[in-house]
């Protein structure tokens, strides 16, 4: 089977960093998952936040807004401008950091009104709410300022808990609810588009939802930790998050268990050091047939 990794950065310090950006799309179908941030809440040089960027043709569906999400998408064509819309998996602040920076940049890039579609769980209308209060100040400096903008940003605010939740542009979507206890609610995506399927998990244990929104998948995309060294980590409040992310035995048996093509370890704790990269596939192999992949910021494949 040909390899469908389009592109690889893999992480600082293998000095085989290439930011030249732009993953080919013009004039293709196919079911893209590009990486935008694999990183978690812990600041890294390399990593931005957690989002992935699904892209199906011209169509940017973009799968939560961590830190610097704009910049990421910037070097592969995605535009707050332009986006179709956007899904979020729960409201941790490392997947929701860049929220407001979506919400301004779409506001005023757009000429005329475009309000951005966001989905999120029960509790995200409110999140929005707080977030465009957030942005008060600015909006009105902006609208005093720019005569042509007479128009406030605008979202229209979708909650979903499971089921479908998207089928536009020969896309469909379906939300399954996740456990990521004591986190509520989280869910999970499963995105299906040209006979290709894609999962985007986010930060889960394994439950029933993760297997249906798994079932059968090409890519699937999953937060993971590696348990043996988190537990050695000597301050409890980073041991406290094994109780609430797959690691990435759990992440291979998942993929296993659905009979997926290719799974994606994305989200790492802690951030691989240079060099270990084949320790973490290598735990993943142990329990999964397919193909692994550890996520970088940027990296591309097709479904
Ligand atoms: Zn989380
Ligand atoms: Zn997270």
């Amino acid at each position: 089977m040909p390899r469908r990794v389009l592109s690889e950065r893999p992480a600082l310090g293998s000095a085989r960093i290439v930011w030249e950006g732009s993953s080919p799309r013009a004039g293709r179908q196919a079911m893209q998952v590009i990486i935008l941030g694999s990183g978690s809440p812990m600041v890294a040089p390399d990593r931005a936040g957690p989002a992935t960027l699904v892209r199906v043709g011209t169509t940017d569906l973009l799968f939560d807004c961590g830190r610097a999400v704009l910049m990421r998408g910037a070097a592969v064509g995605m535009t707050a401008r332009d986006l179709a819309a956007l899904f979020v998996t729960h409201m941790h602040s490392d997947h929701t950091t860049d929220y407001n920076d979506v919400i301004t940049t779409r506001w005023i890039t757009n000429v005329a009104p475009r309000p951005l579609l966001a989905h999120g769980p029960v509790g995200f209308e409110r999140f929005t709410q707080a977030t465009l209060a957030m942005l008060e100040h600015d909006i009105g400096y902006r609208m005093a300022h720019h005569a042509d903008l007479q128009h406030r940003p605008q979202v229209t605010v979708r909650e979903i808990s499971e089921g479908p939740v998207w089928d536009a542009d020969g896309v469909r979507i379906h939300a399954a609810p996740t456990d990521h206890s004591p986190v509520h609610p989280t869910i999970g995506y499963r995105i299906e588009a040209e006979g290709k399927v894609v999962a985007i998990a986010g930060d889960t244990v394994p439950c029933e939802g993760l297997t249906r929104l798994c079932q059968g998948a090409d890519i699937y995309v999953q937060t993971v930790i590696r348990r043996p060294l988190v537990e050695k980590v000597p301050f409890q409040r980073l041991r406290d998050i094994l109780d609430y992310h797959s690691d990435v035995v759990q992440a291979a048996q998942t993929a296993r268990d659905g009979g997926v093509r290719t799974l994606v370890l994305n989200h790492m704790v802690p951030a691989p050091q240079p060099g270990s990269e084949p320790q973490w596939i290598a735990e993943a192999k142990a329990h999964f047939d397919g193909e692994v992949l550890l996520a970088a910021d940027l990296l591309t494949v097709e479904a």
